[in-house]
Order: C-alpha cells, then sequence, then structure tokens
C-alpha cells in the first residue's frame, strides 16, 4: 500500500517511525498510508528552509512571480488529478473540487502580483534633504498547518503569497487527505521553485508541535476547528512566533419576510448541503423573521430536498459526498439526535441514507432540523455536516442579536429585497463577512478572508492584501547625505 511521505528539500522521503490510515470516505476503505513526521524529520524541512532563505529573499520579486506563473499554469494542467486526488481522499464531487481548486488558483494569480504589492512606501524631503521609505522584508522560514475540508485550496490561501514575499515554506497538511497538497507542491518544485524554499511534512501533533517550538520558524498560518486554532495561537505567541489562527464556526442566515423565497431556498441547499456541510462557510442555521416566514420556508425546503442526491465522489450526478471519517459520520448523527432529544423537529431526516454500492461509505443525507432554539447543544456546536437547522423569531433585531450572541463570526448572510435592512445589518452585525442575498460570502482573492470572534485568533486575515502584511515585516529608513555645507552640529531637541 502507497505511503505518503514529506517533500524536503526537493526531495520526496519517508521517515520510518509512525503512519496512519487514510481513507476513501466514499467507499469507508482504507486506500493509503500517511507517514507521520517525527521531531527530527520537522527540524529537517525548517533546516532546508532556513538553508534555503538567503538566496530566496533577494531573488527579485519579479523572477519569483515569474515561478508562480508557470505553476499557475501546471495547476490548470493537471486539474483532473488534482480533482481525483481530492475526491479519493475526501470525497467532494469534482464539479465542488473545481470550484475548490479554483479559488486556490485565484491565490497564485494574485501572488503574481508580487513585485507591485512589495513596492514599499516613500516620501521624499520628510525634512531637509532627508529622505525616508518603508519596506516590506521576508520574515523567514514560515508555517502552515492546514485542515481537510478545503485540502488544496487552503494550502494555496497560504504558502504561495508566503514564497513570493520571500520566505521559506513548512506545510504540514491535514494528515487525513494529505495527497493533493503534496501533489501540488511538487507541481511547485516543478515550475522552478529552488530546493528547499518549499517543504512538505505530513503528521499529527508531534509534527505540529515541533513547528510551534522551533526559533526558526517566525511565523504560523492555521486552518482548523477552534479549540486547535486557539492552541496554536497561544502556543505560537508564547514561543515568540506572529500567528494568525481561523477556527470554526455557525453561519446563519435570516430570511426575512420579503425575501425571494425560491431564491433564498436554492442558496440555501448549495450552501447548507455542499461539500457534505463540511465548509466552514456552510449556513447551517436559518433564522426565519415571522412564522409566515418560516412556515414556507420549511415547506420548500422539505419539498426541495426531496431531489438532493448524495453519494460517491465519483458520480459527477451527485450534490455532494461522504463525511470524512467514520467518527465524523457519528458525531454529525449524535448532533441531530440530540436535537431530537432537545425537543427539534427534525423533518427531513439524513440519518440512514441509502447510497446503493456503497454501503460502507461515511455518508449522512441532507438533513433539516425546525424549532431550534439557542439551547440547544446542535446549536451551541458547529456540525460540520449537511445540516440545516431553523430558527423562528419574530424581529430582525431578535435574530441579529441570536447571531451576535453565538461565539462563532465567520460569515453570515441576510435574503431581503429591503436595503435599508441589508444596509443596517451589515453595518452592526458582529460577524467578519457577510453576504446580502450571496449565501457564501467568501472574499475573493485580492480581498482577505476572515472571521470575527472565536472564528479567527490574531489580528491578520488570510491571503489577499492582509497576506502580504502577515508574510512580511516593514521596515522604515530614513536617509541624508550630508555634504560639508549641510553638516550640522549635535542637535539635542527630539527631531521635528
Ligand atoms: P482540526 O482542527 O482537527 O485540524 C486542523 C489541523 O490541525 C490539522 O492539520 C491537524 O493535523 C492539526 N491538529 C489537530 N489536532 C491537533 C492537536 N491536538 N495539536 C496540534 N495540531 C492538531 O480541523 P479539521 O477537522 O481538519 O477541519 C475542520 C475545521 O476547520 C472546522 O472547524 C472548520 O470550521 C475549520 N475551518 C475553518 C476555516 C476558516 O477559514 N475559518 C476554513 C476551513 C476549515
Amino acid at each position: 500500500m502507497k505511503t505518503i511521505g514529506h517533500l524536503i528539500n526537493g526531495t520526496l522521503q519517508v521517515d520510518n517511525g509512525r503512519t496512519q490510515d487514510v481513507y476513501n470516505p466514499s467507499t469507508g476503505e482504507v486506500s493509503k498510508q500517511v507517514a507521520l513526521a517525527s521531531k527530527a524529520t520537522v527540524e529537517e524541512a525548517i533546516a532546508a528552509a532556513e538553508a534555503a532563505f538567503p538566496a530566496w529573499r533577494n531573488t527579485p520579486p519579479l523572477r519569483r512571480a515569474r515561478i508562480m506563473f508557470r505553476f499557475k499554469e501546471l495547476l490548470e494542467q493537471n486539474s483532473q488529478r488534482i480533482l481525483e486526488l481530492i475526491g479519493e481522499e475526501h470525497g467532494k464531487i469534482s464539479h465542488d473540487a473545481m470550484g475548490e481548486l479554483q479559488r486556490g488558483i485565484e491565490n497564485v494569480e494574485y501572488a503574481c502580483g508580487a513585485p507591485e504589492l512589495l513596492k514599499g512606501e516613500h516620501s521624499k524631503n520628510v525634512g531637509p534633504d532627508i529622505d525616508s521609505w518603508s519596506e516590506f522584508q521576508p520574515l523567514g522560514v514560515v508555517a502552515g498547518i492546514t485542515p481537510f475540508n478545503f485540502p488544496a485550496m487552503v494550502p494555496l490561501w497560504m504558502f504561495p503569497m508566503a514564497i513570493v514575499c520571500g520566505n521559506c515554506f513548512v506545510l504540514k497538511p491535514s494528515e487525513r487527505n494529505p495527497s493533493s497538497a503534496m501533489f501540488i507542491a511538487q507541481l511547485l518544485q516543478e515550475a522552478g521553485l529552488p530546493n528547499g524554499v518549499m517543504n512538505v511534512v505530513n503528521g499529527d501533533k508531534e509534527a505540529v508541535d515541533t513547528l510551534l517550538e522551533d526559533k526558526r520558524v517566525q511565523a504560523v498560518s492555521f486552518v482548523g476547528s477552534t479549540p486547535i486554532a486557539e492552541y496554536i495561537y497561544t502556543t505560537a505567541n508564547a514561543n515568540g512566533k506572529r500567528c494568525q489562527a481561523l477556527g470554526g464556526a455557525k453561519n446563519h442566515a435570516i430570511i426575512m419576510p420579503d425575501a425571494d423565497m425560491d431564491n433564498a431556498v436554492n442558496h440555501l441547499l448549495g450552501a447548507a448541503f455542499g461539500s457534505s456541510g463540511e465548509r466552514c462557510m456552510a449556513l447551517s442555521v436559518a433564522v426565519a423573521v415571522g412564522d409566515k416566514a418560516a412556515d414556507t420556508l420549511v415547506e420548500k425546503m422539505q419539498e426541495a430536498m426531496k431531489s438532493l442526491k448524495v453519494g460517491a465522489y465519483s458520480d459527477k450526478s451527485n450534490d455532494f459526498g461522504p463525511v470524512i471519517t467514520k467518527a465524523h459520520q457519528e458525531k454529525v448523527v449524535g448532533y441531530i439526535n440530540s436535537a431530537e432529544e432537545q425537543g427539534a423537529k427534525i423533518v427531513v431526516d439524513g440519518r440512514n441514507p441509502k447510497v446503493p454500492g456503497y454501503e460502507n461509505g461515511f455518508f449522512v443525507g441532507g438533513t433539516l432540523i425546525d424549532n431550534v432554539s439557542p439551547d440547544m447543544l446542535s446549536y451551541k456546536e458547529e456540525i460540520f455536516g449537511p445540516v440545516l437547522q431553523v430558527m423562528r423569531v419574530n424581529s430582525m433585531q431578535e435574530a441579529m442579536d441570536l447571531i451576535d450572541a453565538h461565539e462563532y463570526g465567520n460569515g453570515t448572510c441576510i435574503f431581503t429585497r429591503d436595503g435599508e435592512a441589508a444596509r443596517y445589518f451589515s453595518d452592526n452585525i458582529q460577524v467578519g463577512m457577510v453576504g446580502i442575498n450571496v449565501p457564501l460570502p467568501v472574499p475573493v482573492a485580492y480581498h482577505s478572508f476572515g472571521g470575527w470572534k472565536r472564528s479567527l485568533f490574531g489580528d491578520l486575515s488570510a491571503y489577499g492584501p492582509d497576506s502580504v502584511r502577515f508574510y512580511t515585516r516593514r521596515k522604515t529608513i530614513t536617509q541624508r547625505w550630508p555634504s560639508a555645507s549641510l553638516r550640522e552640529g549635535a542637535q539635542f531637541a527630539f527631531p521635528s
């Protein structure tokens, strides 16, 4: 059976230590093994990155960007292979995996603008014959730790920008589906990246803790669940590192009484059940304003969900695939059970979906739950499955108060025809990414991605303009070339 190893200093290798099973979630079978890097292996990757840094930081940004142009072409030429790897290990249907890859490629396109992005700031004559400028220097070795749910896109949020800014990178992908990130890193080598600039170590806590504690690692980007994000952020900070740690979510959609209900239902279907709800921007709670809106919504959703098709990644007619593991399947079903036990109404029950030929796959069918209240476990916690919960409130303010009271603040959306209400909502809601009749308001690559509250630990969001700041350090230089006629005596007043 194939073992996915590590990419260190341009060479694929496997350390002879621990391994873990990698599943095909559609069949429930173990398809590969992944090597779990030891501390020594991670240190080897950090050393390779550190050794590559002096030459790479002095490589002109234009040349760094040219490698990204070639990398983008290779990603496009190899897209079918990448979609297959995502499908095999994640279970995502190819139309959805293509969306993920395309969004990742857009980050490479943004990175191609490095010479423009890194131009810095310049002021002539900040004093008599004195010029001052700020330049943005790379940090050195930086690390990325990524989740299972976007195995290609989230790594692409991080390393193209980090590398094009002049840093060297160590990526630790999710050990549950490591192949697409590894394949993509090899394409970057093929695009002409010098050895050691991009390294991939597979592994678990041992690998992550090594990255967090090693003094040579200057910064850590993390995306994953909130408890781990908080751990990463506090540990990285305690070790003197810059850190951005993006966490979990509970994204609410407000359905106003004036909303175009058929449009809202179509959008909710995709945003709640697409990718089996395993998206940090999934809309998992619909808050209907008024019983009439709620009744119409539930009735139309119930009808529309009859045609939802869950199944193996390899059948393009399926709407969504399995969840990632057997344990996660049980966890999602556990949340549905708990909602029922706490008094919610299961309107559409996806607990026992039939997927002929794939009886051992980790499937959960689309589930609709009505009459959910804030005290329920299924509301408080992130389910990360194909489950849409409906809550009923009497006013938009009540809906907004619910959203603001939740610990997460990643994404949200309002469905309405009322521009004034939408403007009030977007202006005041305590959430980082807001949609107005747009269910998945994932910022494009030339903006930045980040939630509020316990959905993001750190000051800067992922990718886009914030990533230039995150992956560089400002240095401000003030310069004068004194001539004999300009030479001044000692001055003891603060320069002004
Ligand atoms: P996870 O937190 O379990 O794992 C993420 C990474 O952390 C993996 O690389 C994993 O190996 C590592 N890790 C796990 N446990 C660790 C530990 N104890 N110590 C050190 N490292 C550890 O997350 P996941 O299940 O892979 O991904 C799903 C989660 O990610 C969801 O909560 C989802 O909302 C979140 N997510 C957030 C965003 C965002 O942008 N905010 C995007 C995608 C996913």
